[in-house]
């Protein structure tokens, strides 16, 4: 088996993706021991029974002691409590990392609670599914998907370089970039499309005529994979739009736009226009399936 990476890593919160940061460590032998914190006793329980924890504790500041590596696996919006929790439990030489889904706010948060001597290295896994809690985890979930760090400007490059080793170890393809560029990219590639699932959904609920019985009897592919997003976990996503309002603004700001441009097209019966629209995007599919991302 491949040397450890870190003696002793903390998990703080062990839903979907603190779960499956577990499975993946266990699989890549990435730490000697795991061990996790989370919200409530069931969630400890279970992740004990799984096992994708060596051990857990109620306590966040004893979960943290002697940890080499603590990451936050929690809404955005807690991220900075936590941090001021256990600030006076962390080691010296420590890195605290995060898999937020967004960085600037959760950044600003969190960097006022980080000691002198222990290092943050922000970062977001771009992989999820809708699911969530401790037995939506699985090993694979990072493998081949990208995970963006946010390193700060004056953050340690040890620390950084040992997080790029730890997603790769987790399967992950990673890139470095600045958290406000982060927070456009994920507002257009997740953030947008999530708030635009919950809506459509939301509108097919609502419309007078159709029964929620022919909604769910009719749902064609399309309107089945916007249901499939919009089931995504209610807290997660409340936070993302709290705490990156600024980028997905800006975003939906596009969207409306084009959304008006496409809507006159229809009015005025513009099928070049909506043609050359529906090819142009046909082209970006067929990137993200030679991409190998589709999945
Ligand atoms: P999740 O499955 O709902 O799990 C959240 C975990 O946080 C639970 O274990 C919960 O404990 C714990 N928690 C909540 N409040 C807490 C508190 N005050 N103290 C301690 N633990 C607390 O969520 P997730 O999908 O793993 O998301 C976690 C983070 O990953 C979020 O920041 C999200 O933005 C990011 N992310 C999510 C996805 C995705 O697709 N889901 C993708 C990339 C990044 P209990 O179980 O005891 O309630």
């Amino acid at each position: 088996m491949a040397k450890a990476l870190f003696d002793k890593v903390t998990l703080i919160g062990l839903g979907l993706i603190g779960s499956s940061l577990g499975h993946a460590m266990k699989r890549g032998g990435i730490a000697r021991e795991i061990v996790g914190h989370a919200r409530s006793t069931k969630t400890l329980q279970t992740a004990l029974k799984i096992g994708f924890v060596d051990a857990v504790f109620e306590d966040m500041g004893r979960a943290v002691e002697d940890a080499d590596l603590i990451i936050l696996c929690v809404p955005v919006g807690i991220c900075g409590s936590i941090c001021e929790q256990i600030s006076p439990h962390l080691k010296q030489g420590a890195i605290v990392t995060d898999v937020g889904s967004v960085k600037g706010a959760v950044i600003a948060a969190c960097s006022p609670h980080i000691p002198a001597g222990v290092h943050f290295v922000p970062g977001h896994p771009m992989a999820g599914t809708e699911y969530s809690g401790p037995e939506s985890g699985f090993a694979e979930l990072f493998d081949n998907r990208w995970c963006l760090l946010t390193p700060l400007r004056d953050g340690d490059q040890q620390a950084t370089t040992k997080m790029i080793d730890f997603w790769q170890a987790c399967g992950a393809n990673v890139e470095t970039m600045s958290a406000e560029h982060h927070d456009v990219v994920a507002a257009v590639t997740s953030h947008l499309p999530h708030l635009i699932a919950f809506n459509i959904v939301g509108t097919a609920d609502d419309l007078e005529g159709i029964t929620k019985r022919e909604v769910i009897k009719f749902a064609a592919g399309g309107f089945r994979d916007f249901t499939r997003i919009a089931a995504s976990d209610p807290t997660m996503w409340r936070d993302v739009f709290l705490h990156n309002k600024d980028a997905v603004l800006e975003v939906l700001g596009r969207f409306n736009d084009d959304l008006g441009a496409l809507t006159k097209a229809i009015k005025d019966g513009d099928g070049d226009k909506l043609f050359d629209q529906f090819e142009r995007t046909r082209h970006i599919r067929q990137n993200i399936l030679d991409d190998e991302q589709d999945k």
